[in-house]
């Protein structure tokens, strides 16, 4: 795997970079370098074209109204349509809170302001109605259409004020504690091909280390559809995974 290059296009990463997000492309890069694949991390700014390289990963983390704001106008042009385009070829992309919100047809502000969204996703996110209190705290949740069968899940913490209300897109997982989409239906973010939405920070891959390697044979595969992942020793990632995931259970 010598040859191997996978370029990590980190989406306003100065601005959406809530609850340590950032730690996404750190466990991305260092399980595919301690798998002897060299990392490249782009950080894709206002203003700046997406240019994929052939075997990609795109991460896009979460941010406050104010944040997403500022670049759903940017995001509303070419790089969103660009986007687009590359989840409907297969692309790799992982949304978190605010970035996530940005994946659907549009975020309205708690102001009212309806910011447009990518459409990679069949969805809507709407404000808290008066007397709604803000969604927060740890979750637990079971991916709802695990690869290959294998049944998982995913532990993180959410908070946010936006309800999103999928359309005919799948949800990523299902709640099993705290409160996901919307803290009625039980769904917890969005997946579509190989597009991820999530409302789980944490940050969320370092202590799910199975969905770190999905995201990253998702993208090898664009390059080589026979690569495979050396096993790791994920006996840290797991601890953390446990204690939170047993914490909520219990
Ligand atoms: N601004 C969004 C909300 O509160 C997202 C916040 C976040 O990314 N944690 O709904």
């Amino acid at each position: 795997m010598g040859r191997t290059r996978l370029t990590i296009h980190h989406l306003y990463a100065d601005m959406m970079n809530l609850y340590g997000d950032r730690g996404n492309v750190i466990a991305l890069r260092k399980r595919a370098e301690w798998r002897g694949i060299s990392v490249e991390v782009l950080d894709v700014g206002l203003g700046e074209g997406l240019r994929p390289t052939g075997c990609d990963l795109f991460l896009f983390g979460g941010g406050q109204d104010r944040e997403q704001a500022l670049l759903a106008s940017d995001l509303s042009g070419t790089k969103g349509a660009d986007l687009r385009a590359i989840v409907e070829n297969g692309g790799v992309v992982l949304g978190v809170c605010g970035g996530y919100q940005l994946m659907g047809h549009h975020y309205e502000t708690l102001e009212g302001e309806k910011l447009p969204g990518v459409g990679i996703f069949d969805m809507y996110t709407r404000p808290g109605r008066p007397g709604e209190a803000r969604l927060i705290g740890n979750v637990l949740a079971r991916v709802r259409s695990p690869e290959g069968g294998d049944v998982h899940e995913i532990a993180g913490f959410e908070n946010h004020g936006g309800r999103t209300e999928l359309g005919e897109t799948e949800p990523f997982a299902q709640v099993i504690a705290g409160h996901g989409n919307n803290g009625r239906d039980g769904a917890e973010g969005a997946r579509r091909l190989n597009a991820y939405g999530t409302y789980l920070h944490g940050s969320l891959l370092p202590k799910n280390p199975w969905l770190t390697d999905q995201l990253l044979l998702n993208a090898l595969r664009q390059v080589d559809e026979n690569i495979e992942l050396e096993p790791l020793d994920d006996a840290v990632e797991l601890d953390a995974f446990s204690s939170m995931a047993e914490r909520l259970r219990g």
